[in-house]
């Protein structure tokens, strides 16, 4: 029984911590990565020292077979349909766009959009079937705000995420099942600490609230979007940045 989640992209950065903060908020948790299983084993065991139950699945997130299977062993798992979708994996590196490649491009979007396309169409036929509603969160980004150089394959995937997001609100809407997207703005992870040691510094001095923003700022807004306090919220985009893209 309880309420659970599938949390896609877990073995690392915001993934890995939503994946604790679901899970301490009494969540059954799935979590998918591509092939780690040493970081995967690592956040099972961060999320069971909370009483949680977490399992890792290794699901490629654009392959649309996989995630079939990846729906069906979870939901064998928890003992019932999904509750909570939470599109988390995503690729980024930074090129100009008249050297982006075809591959680089093809990946960006089938991971960030394909992906987000893929989980919310298996998850949301089996919470229809269910018939007991459900509640998806896109991750999008901040940067739709804005016009980063070096970010064309990105924004555009993120910006697809976005209208994606309001479009299933309103085709699931009628099966109570919301859809909404959490944009964060600049994060400290492993992943952009590795972009830049400073990363954090340089986003603390040009952000209104004067400080990057972590993992934890993302959790707490999707996990109220998970929950039953955000049950007439559907088709939006909660901008978590500190403000920093509201100044843009
Ligand atoms: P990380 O690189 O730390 O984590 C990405 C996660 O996605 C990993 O668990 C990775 O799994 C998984 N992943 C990547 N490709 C696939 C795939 N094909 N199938 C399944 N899983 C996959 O990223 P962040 O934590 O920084 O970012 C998480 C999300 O937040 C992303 O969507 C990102 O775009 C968004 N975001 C992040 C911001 C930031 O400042 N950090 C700002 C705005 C948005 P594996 O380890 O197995 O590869």
């Amino acid at each position: 029984m309880g309420r659970h989640a599938i949390i896609t992209g877990g073995s690392s950065g915001i993934g890995r911590y939503l994946v604790s903060a679901f899970a301490s908020a009494g969540y059954n948790v799935a979590f998918t990565h591509v092939d780690q299983s040493a970081a995967a084993d690592e956040v099972i065991g961060e999320a069971g020292a909370s009483g949680g139950h977490v399992r890792a699945f290794s699901s490629d997130v654009g392959d649309g077979e996989a995630v079939s299977r990846l729906m069906d062993e979870a939901s064998d798992w928890f003992g019932d349909a999904p509750d909570v979708l939470v599109n988390n994996a995503g690729i980024q590196t930074w090129s100009p766009l008249l050297d982006l490649s075809e591959e680089r491009w093809d990946a960006v979007i089938r991971t960030n959009l394909k992906g987000c396309f893929l989980n919310t169409r298996e998850a949301g036929k089996r919470m229809v079937a269910a018939g007991k509603g459900g509640s998806i969160i896109n991750i999008g980004s901040g940067c739709n705000k804005h016009a980063f150089p070096g970010l064309v394959d990105y924004t555009a995937s993120k910006g697809g995420v976005e209208q994606f997001t309001k479009v299933a609100a309103v085709e699931l809407g009628p099966h109570g099942i919301r859809v909404n997207c959490v944009a964060p703005g600049a994060i400290e992870t492993e992943r952009t600490l590795a972009e830049a040691q400073d990363y954090g510094e340089t986003w603390g001095r040009v952000t209104p609230l004067r400080r990057v923003g972590t993992p934890a700022d993302i959790a707490g807004p999707v996990l109220f979007l998970a929950g039953e306090q955000a049950g007439f919220i559907t088709g939006q985009t909660l901008w978590v940045d500190g403000g920093v893209f509201t100044q843009a």
